[in-house]
């Protein structure tokens, strides 16, 4: 990591403060962290890969990915503003599409209000899974806590004390947070559940006893990390933290798992390679820094892979171009039928419902059948209204692709894993079993599930 920010810094990446590095020490997942000024960091990615002469292509969905001899060869996208087509060939592919949002029901009832890009319903993974990728985790969520109204990651940041409806700090510590310690309860979903289950609630972040020093980094450091809109927000609603409390809960549940590739961050297909938010483990952990790293052994990989190979003749490719095109084609045409919105919600209502906190074999079993009805409902009758509808439709059969993946794997474990920030229940199996203490590696053969255990280690 440290020789990757030091080649961004050439690239104009603020990582110094006041001409130095500033490093805080933090109760959370990651027990140090460099706080420096992030906010313009994909301005100045933009910026670096156009001047090495990349093309940039905005507004285009890549769609799948295109095949030959079991070989990635290219990809297929769709313009999210006008109807067109792309069919990109190449001689390796690095996925790169982020995580997976918007899978399970939101904590508040709008789906876009969510504390991760709403719009990064895992596509990559999705496109993965049926390219034939092994895919590890699928079966684990984790969850967050953060504002109640407002959901957005980075409760890490917030320099105050969540309290219970009384006042009482959930921590026991009144005392607890300052810049260099944040409040423990902020980190512990448990215990925000808890403390609500128990009768304590509503919750509150409270920054009444915050100095004003630790508040205004706080608010700087909010806004280098995605949370701009949500000072906004609360300016706009004339919300003070420092004289009210705002409310506070947990977040809907995130799936933790996705890619595993190896340290060369290829994948199990040949020319697929995958990095960031999409990959899990050592690999991911939710932040920047793995994205930058692996993002650039993926690049660097792909760059290998791609000298030893030739570009394929992509008529190879018609078939499946055609059924996509055909498919994007009668959603468009369709006057009547049923949209977006309903297909994603009944994604949603399945993993809430069948495939969350209470999951046993009748029950994953029900879901399973019922995605499945879902789905062919969907392909039958989903109809879109432009390009841009027809973009959440695809991202509807995206989230099915990886719901029925989380069924199926949650079916597999046979066994309940109380892991501190992902833990797994089967009412129908409440032990550790510790065979299971793997990766269960999920793949799809000629359309049919394939599972294998794998240890719990980073191949070479
Ligand atoms: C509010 C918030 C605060 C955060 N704070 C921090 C922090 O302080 N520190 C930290 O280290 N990390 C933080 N993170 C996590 C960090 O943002 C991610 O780990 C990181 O952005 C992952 O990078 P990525 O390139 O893998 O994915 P992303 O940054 O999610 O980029 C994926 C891109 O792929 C595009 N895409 C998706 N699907 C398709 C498709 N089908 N076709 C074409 N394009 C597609 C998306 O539009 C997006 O531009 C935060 C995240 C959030 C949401």
């Amino acid at each position: 990591m440290g020789d990757r920010i030091k080649e961004l810094e050439t690239w104009g990446f603020p990582f110094k403060t006041n001409g130095k590095y500033n490093f805080v020490k933090k109760i959370h997942r990651v027990p140090s962290f460099m706080h420096w000024a992030g906010r313009d960091q994909k301005v100045l990615f933009e910026q670096k890969a156009r001047e090495v002469g990349t093309d940039i292509l905005n507004r285009v969905m890549i769609i799948d990915l295109l095949k030959q001899n079991g070989r990635v060869v290219g990809a297929l996208g769709m313009g999210l503003r006008e109807p067109i087509i792309y069919i990109f060939s190449s001689r390796a592919v690095v996925m790169a599409s982020g995580g997976i949002s918007r899978i399970f029901p939101p904590a508040t009832c709008l789906d876009f209000n969510r504390q991760r890009l709403p719009f990064g319903t895992g596509d990559g993974i999705a496109m993965g899974i049926r390219a034939g990728a092994e895919m590890v985790r699928l079966e684990f969520f984790t969850r967050w806590a953060g504002l109640h109204n407002l959901c957005k990651a980075g409760r890490g940041t917030w320099i105050g004390v969540v309290e219970d409806a009384a006042g009482n700090p959930l921590s026991g510590n009144r005392n607890a947070s300052s810049r260099t310690q944040i409040d423990a309860a902020v980190e512990s979903y448990d215990d925000v559940t808890k403390a609500w289950r128990d009768g304590r609630g509503p919750l509150y972040m409270s920054c009444l006893n915050t100095s004003r020093e630790d508040f205004d980094y706080m608010c700087w450091a909010l806004s280098n990390e995605g949370n701009q809109v949500l000072l906004q927000q609360l300016h706009d609603c004339g919300l003070d933290p420092r004289r009210t409390r705002i409310e506070f809960s947990s977040y809907e549940p995130e799936i933790t798992g996705g890619f595993a590739p190896d340290t060369k961050c290829a994948t199990n297909v040949p020319g697929l390679f995958a990095a960031g938010g999409e990959v899990i483990g050592n690999m991911k952990r939710s932040a920047s820094p793995s994205a930058y790293v692996f993002g650039k052994i993926a690049g660097e990989s792909a760059v290998h892979s791609a000298r030893e190979n030739v570009f394929a003749d992509m008529k190879s490719c018609s078939e499946t171009i055609a059924w996509h095109i055909d498919r994007l084609q009668r959603m468009r045409l369709r006057t009547q039928g049923a949209r977006w919105q309903e297909a994603t919600g009944a994604c949603q209502d399945i993993m809430g419902t069948y495939c969350c906190e209470t999951k046993y074999e009748n029950l994953l079993n029900a879901g399973y059948e019922q995605l499945l009805r879902v789905r062919r409902r969907a392909e039958q009758t989903l109809c879109a209204a432009g390009q841009h509808e027809l973009g959440r439709c695809l991202e509807a059969f995206n989230l099915m692709d990886i719901a029925e993946a989380a069924l199926l794997c949650s079916r597999e474990r046979r066994e309940t894993r109380l892991n501190r920030y992902d833990p797994f229940r089967r009412v129908d199996h409440a032990e550790e079993n510790p065979a299971m203490d793997k990766f269960l590696v999920y793949s799809r053969k000629d359309n049919q599930a394939s599972f294998r255990w794998r240890a719990m280690r980073v191949l070479n």
